[in-house]
């Protein structure tokens, strides 16, 4: 089976005002050599906590935000190489979901006219079909054509990111990227939005690319996941894999900080010390080493490789090398 996207090598660095004699240039390595697949139709969630760059990578892949180096092969093609008009062309199939969509709307536009946006944009539907399609696309994330003269302020929360995904899937995307998309709601809503989503995925034959902190929402819909730390991606294995034989340290540490509500998976909790480095400055060497109750003498001089321990599950540590 061909992957419906490939990640190789993608890095996003940010250049920053470094003083003194010679004024070295350093980075902040917001992704550090990240790779990964995707198959068609499946979910691959990325987890970690805030700042470890999975946004980053997300809007990396879309070229939201230009990236330093790296591949991103989507249907045949190398993203990254693509100048912008003809990337404009490719958008359509490749659609982002942001965390807060009351942010990502604008106040002064109709739902309608915000759903009609992009089809006028891409040119995918003409005149009547326009309005048409915008009632059929409310209807499908459980909204109604009542809504289409109203104003995002008139929305809760949880009805917003139904436009939001409603926008997204309007152009009949084949990858849908959404960063964090349901962090802002309410437990009782998440799972609401969650479901939606998985429904939509099998009626759409949608791939998604799911970006959040929480373990607990990343477990419900993803089929794979990948764990990152610091701009790195330290394990990824199918879920169940990786939530019952977690390999990397870290992913132990984040696995113990779930509260366990199956006490078949009950583990010893591994208690992190240490407040995350700074990206600017990360540690040498595994630059979770300062954080780790594993480290070894090598893990501080010497970066573990990203290798493959088991069918699909990668991890980059010494303890696995
Ligand atoms: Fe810990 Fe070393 Fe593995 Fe890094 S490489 S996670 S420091 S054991
Ligand atoms: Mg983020």
């Amino acid at each position: 089976m061909n992957p419906l996207l490939e990640v190789k090598g993608l890095k996003k660095y940010y250049p920053i005002q470094s003083v003194g004699i010679g004024k070295l240039k350093s980075f902040v390595k917001a992704v550090d050599d990240v790779s990964f697949e995707v198959q068609e139709g499946e979910t691959f969630g990325i987890v970690g906590e805030s700042g470890c760059g999975k946004s980053t990578t997300g809007k990396s892949i879309l070229r939201l935000t230009e990236p330093s180096d790296g591949e991103v092969i989507f249907q045949g093609q190398n993203l990254i190489k693509l100048k912008s008009s003809e990337l404009r062309k490719m958008r359509h199939y490749m659609q982002f979901v942001f965390q807060d969509p009351y942010a990502s709307l604008n106040p002064r536009m109709t739902i309608g006219a915000t759903l009609e946006e992009p089809l006028k944009i891409h040119g995918l539907v003409k005149g009547r079909e326009i309005r048409r399609k915008v009632k059929e696309m409310l209807e499908i994330v459980g909204l109604t054509e009542h809504h289409y003269h109203r104003y995002p302020h008139e929305f809760s929360g949880g009805q917003r990111q139904r436009i939001g995904i409603a926008r997204a899937l309007i152009t009949n995307p084949k990858l849908i990227i959404a960063d964090e998309p349901v962090s802002a709601l309410d437990v009782s809503i998440q799972s609401q939005i969650l479901n939606l989503m998985k429904d939509l995925q099998d009626q759409f034959k949608l791939t998604y690319i799911f970006i959040s902190h929480d373990l607990s929402v990343v477990r419900h819909i993803s089929d794979r996941i990948g764990v990152m730390y610091l701009g790195r991606m330290i394990e990824m294995a199918p879920k169940n894999s990786l939530f019952e034989n977690p390999a990397h340290p870290y992913t132990q540490a984040l696995l113990g900080a779930v509260p366990q509500t199956n006490n078949r998976i009950a583990r010893e909790r591994i208690v992190l010390t240490g407040d995350v480095p700074s990206p600017a400055n990360p540690p040498s060497g595994c630059t979770f080493h300062t954080r780790c109750p594993s480290c070894m003498d090598i893990c501080k001089t010497d970066k573990p490789e990203f290798k493959q321990t088991a069918d699909q599950h990668w991890v980059a540590c010494h303890l696995f090398s």
